[in-house]
């Protein structure tokens, strides 16, 4: 496959924050041994994996790409980690993302940008860019992502891969560095739909260390993905076509592709239909309020005296208020900060009920277009992210930060609401030859739809 692949193997990337040559041989060499001696292994027994740099890992460096936690090391590890080392899954090192996960370009990663490979000139999407440019360019073959707004959907959108963010709860985030803590989300980046099942199994699943773990088994996403892409498996399957997530703001290439993909649905058997999500609409606003104030109250404990950096004011003047302020003047870059500023503010008494209070408010009627949404159909389908990947350096978002945040506009409504959505590979944009995604949005709960509805229009 690599050999067919023009974008494998380009260096220069900048996927890897850490790579962990060391460790990740000698796990390959004992599932060798073991299985040249006829132990029986887990299904995904030695295949690497790249870990974003978000996931705590005992004996790597995990950094968030903030110079915050530069040369932290975590004394213990996240569950996903746990559970990719007893699946005896090889971790070849640690992605790039954008400062604590926040933006969708990762040019917000304090170690620099990660570049496309298809077109090193751009953007690789974010904020989990190293992790999708890492599977695209067959550096890795699988790898775990976050997603709070769409940094596993729009990377692989944007790279051509697959990404896929779980039912909020289906993959445990005890040893995740907190973004937007209902919102976070784990989940596979892969370069195909039955992959990204595989790699969810593994990780997915009750976990009694995070409060908000569901019970459901992670199981039946591999069999749904392969029922799905068998011969008539996307029959009678009810898809709905979300009214609000097309035409103005999307580019023409990337509506033209949708459009094919759900021409492609229908000729498959599928009953298409169109939904309407009236809300979605205020959905971003609401987004940017709820994730803005979680990431200000999160981010209070880099105070400069529990974890990583410590910066002294210069003047000699050591109280804890004036070591605090010169440890995240220095440790938090320019997009941290104004996340942290409009969040504190949104959350000060006063103004609580005015925006928080709205936002959470939004936030349920969000949940509820998509409950009426699914009394019509199966799954929703929509374009991942509004435009192909676009060049680096070519959104200012210092001077209009909103410029930006609309390339989540897609990708949003499912974390407000906690359901599923797989992102997949649609072809290339004609105008710019660059990967279009589409994604598919299921009921919470029902990741099992998305791997089938995935696998067969792949
Ligand atoms: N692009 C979104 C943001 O900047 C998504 C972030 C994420 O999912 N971690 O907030």
């Amino acid at each position: 496959v690599e050999a067919d692949n023009p974008y494998a193997g380009k260096t220069g990337l900048n996927a890897f924050l850490h790579v962990n040559t060391e460790e990740a041989l000698s796990v390959a060499a004992e599932v060798d041994a073991a299985r040249e001696s006829g132990e029986d292994l887990p299904e995904l027994a030695g295949v690497p994996i790249a870990v974003k740099d978000l996931i705590v890992t005992k004996g790597q460096p995990t950094t968030a790409a903030s110079k915050m936690l530069e040369g932290w090391m975590s004394p213990y590890d996240g569950t996903v980690t746990q559970r990719l080392r007893a699946a005896r899954m090889p971790m070849l090192g640690k992605t790039n993302l954008d400062e604590f996960a926040m933006g969708s370009t990762t040019e917000h990663s304090a170690y620099g940008v990660t570049r496309n490979p298809w077109d090193l000139t751009r953007i690789p999407g974010g904020s989990g860019g190293g992790s999708a440019a890492a599977v695209t360019a067959f550096q890795a073959p699988l790898a775990l992502g976050t997603d709070t707004g769409g940094s596993i959907r729009q990377p692989a959108a944007v790279t051509g891969s697959v990404g896929v963010k779980p039912t909020y709860g289906s993959v445990s985030r005890y040893g995740v560095i907190a973004m937007a803590s209902s919102l976070d989300q784990v989940g596979p980046c892969s370069r195909t739909v039955l992959d990204a099942a595989l790699l969810h199994e593994v990780v997915g699943g009750h976990d009694p260390q995070d409060s908000t773990s569901l019970t459901d088994p992670a199981t039946g996403f591999a069999s749904a993905a392969r029922a799905g892409a068998a011969e008539g498996g996307l029959k009678g399957l009810r898809v709905g076509v979300v009214k609000e997530l097309t035409g103005e703001g999307f580019q023409a290439g990337v509506e033209q592709r949708f459009r094919e993909a759900v021409d492609l649905l229908r000729s498959a058997g599928a009953e298409v239909v169109e939904v309407e999500t009236p809300n979605f609409r205020y959905a971003l606003g609401a987004y940017y309020l709820i994730m803005s104030s979680e990431v200000s109250s999160n981010l209070a404990k880099y105070d400069g005296v529990r974890f990583g950096r410590r910066t002294l004011p210069t003047d000699g003047n050591l109280t804890i208020e004036r070591v605090m302020g010169a440890t995240r003047a220095a440790g938090f870059g320019a997009e941290v900060k104004r996340r942290t500023i409009l969040g504190t503010y949104a959350l000060s008494a006063g103004y609580y009920d005015a925006y928080y209070g709205s936002a959470q408010k939004v936030r349920t009627l969000v949940q509820r277009d998509f409950n009426a949404a699914f009394e019509k159909c199966d799954v929703l389908i929509s374009p991942t992210a509004p435009t192909t990947a676009f060049p680096i350096g070519s959104v200012d978002e210092h001077a209009d930060p909103m410029q930006m945040y609309l390339n989540d506009v897609a990708t949003i409504p499912t974390n407000l609401a906690g359901v599923p959505a797989i992102s997949l590979p649609a072809g290339l944009a004609p105008e710019d030859g660059l990967p279009v995604g589409v994604q598919f949005m299921a009921p919470a709960r029902e990741d099992a739809r998305l791997y089938c509805a995935g696998a067969g229009l792949e």
